[in-house]
């Protein structure tokens, strides 16, 4: 996908392969003793792109994690955070553990073990490398890093800005956790908002009443489908999961099934749905969009002509192969690329590392000034109203909905917006000025290339 993009470009020569090669993907084995026995973990961290530093991107525990994932999603990140204008190169790590077979303080354990591995070799540092949550961990994990790595540099002011997506009593932002979802729905948002687009997937008006089939109710599925359905009027028609998957035409109750999923482990027996344990078949269910929010390659070359939905949105990162992305724009379903869809989990973890390093809470300056131009504002009402005798007092309604404008969360969702946004026309500009580019994932290739490009011009190799 990379090189098809790239060779529509004018790049100087080498410079293409300079910019697709990871610099470099450090591997480590390390024992812990658990249970009485000593295990040995394997753990990777790729630095796909240092033209930016610190190298951002996630750390995934799952069985599945190998050298070659691991440098791929490094790229990823590399091109994900050029796409949305984020001044990072791409990183990411892994561990080959499944979170499910070990306790809390087993995990915490050879969470800090592994801390310590990376330390060793600024692979995790607040001004080098700043890993984040991913698909088998979240703000547990990354707390434990935090606190890992502050014990290993106690003269590190900015020691908190070394992993993104902690806690909130523990450096973290509001709205990371909901971020990459929250990003999927402002994309989504975005893209009904283009009626050229919307027409082109075959389909028509705006999101409400589409069918939405979505795949994994992890952080990211759960977030994107609550929002979607809750707040845009979507409805979701399928869920699939692990154990199976769960369908109701007239609409799944997002919440409750995510609470049914709590208390049973899945989704079989949710009340109200037709159950199958064939997950995969969900993908092919007939909807208006799919949203693969669980892992890579799920949409591959065998089961891509059978996809029916108009629309695909990656959720998760590389959900659908390279022969399935030429399959399924050959049906003309339109593919909105992982690079630009869940680009909103990094966004708002650079707001998070913004904020650790300003030692700063994150919308207080704007809460005060707020309040002094309120102040400033009322007496300003008050002296005229007395002045001409016309008796003007200001609610407190007026006073809260003034101020909400200051909060963290108003901040956070309406930076990730405005980024989202952006993000959107940039790539849409390249779509619609060059015919050769006829879909959304190789216009945002061209965006990130060419800003990588410009910056390796810049400062040399
Ligand atoms: N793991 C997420 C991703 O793939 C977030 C990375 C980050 O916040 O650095 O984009």
């Amino acid at each position: 996908m990379f090189t098809q993009a790239a060779s529509l470009m004018q790049l100087e020569p080498g410079l293409e392969e300079k910019i697709r090669v990871c610099n470099s993907t450090y591997t480590v084995r390390f024992g812990v003793r658990l249970r009485g026995a000593i295990h040995t973990f394997t753990g990777y961290r790729s630095v796909h792109s240092e033209h930016q530093e610190p190298v951002k991107g996630g750390i995934r525990y799952a069985m599945s994690v190998d050298q070659d994932e691991v440098e791929a999603l490094a790229a990823l990140m590399t091109y994900k955070c050029a796409l949305v204008e984020l001044p990072f190169g791409g990183s990411k790590g892994g561990l080959r553990i499944d979170p499910r077979a070990w306790d809390e303080d087993e995990l915490e354990r050879v969470t800090r073990r592994f801390t310590y591995e990376l330390s060793r070799r600024s692979l995790i540092s607040p001004s080098q490398n700043v890993p984040a949550p991913d698909m088998g961990t979240g703000e547990r994990e990354m707390a434990w890093m935090a606190d890992a790595y502050k014990r290993l540099h106690p003269g590190d002011i900015d020691a908190r800005a070394c992993v993104t997506g902690k806690p909130l009593s523990f450096g973290g932002i509001k709205g990371r956790v909901e971020a990459t979802g929250r990003g999927v729905q402002y994309a989504l948002r975005e893209v009904f908002r283009t009626p050229a687009v919307v027409a082109a997937a075959g389909l028509s008006g705006g999101l409400e009443g589409k069918r939405i089939v979505v795949q994994g109710l992890g952080n990211v599925g759960y977030h994107a489908a609550l929002f979607l359905s809750g707040e845009d009027g979507a409805i979701i028609t399928a869920v699939a999961e692990r154990d199976g998957a769960v369908v109701n035409e007239a609409g799944l109750d997002i919440e409750a099934l995510s609470q049914h999923m709590k208390a049973t482990g899945g989704v079989q027996g949710f009340p109200g749905a037709t159950f199958s344990p064939d997950s995969a078949a969900a993908l092919e269910i007939d909807c208006d969009i799919l949203i693969p929010a669980a892992m890579e390659a799920v949409i591959h070359e065998e089961n891509a002509p059978r996809i029916k939905a108009k629309m695909v949105i990656e959720a998760a990162n590389g959900p659908v192969t390279a022969a399935a992305d030429a399959i399924l724009r050959e049906k003309g379903v339109f593919i909105v690329p992982d690079m630009y869809a869940n680009a909103g989990g990094v966004t708002v973890s650079y707001f998070e590392w913004v904020k650790n390093l300003s030692h700063m809470d994150y919308g207080r300056m704007e809460r005060r000034r707020e309040e002094a131009r309120h102040r400033l504002l009322t007496e300003e009402l008050e002296r005229l109203s007395a002045d001409r005798g016309l008796g003007w007092t200001l609610s407190e309604g007026f006073k809260q909905s003034y101020l909400q404008g200051a909060d963290e969360l108003t901040l956070v969702r309406s930076g990730l917006d405005d980024i989202m946004r952006g993000a959107f026309q940039q790539m849409m500009e390249v779509k619609d000025g060059d015919s050769r580019v006829n879909d959304l994932r190789t216009a945002a290739y061209i965006v990130a290339i060419r800003r990588i490009a410009r910056t390796y011009e810049a400062l040399g190799l």
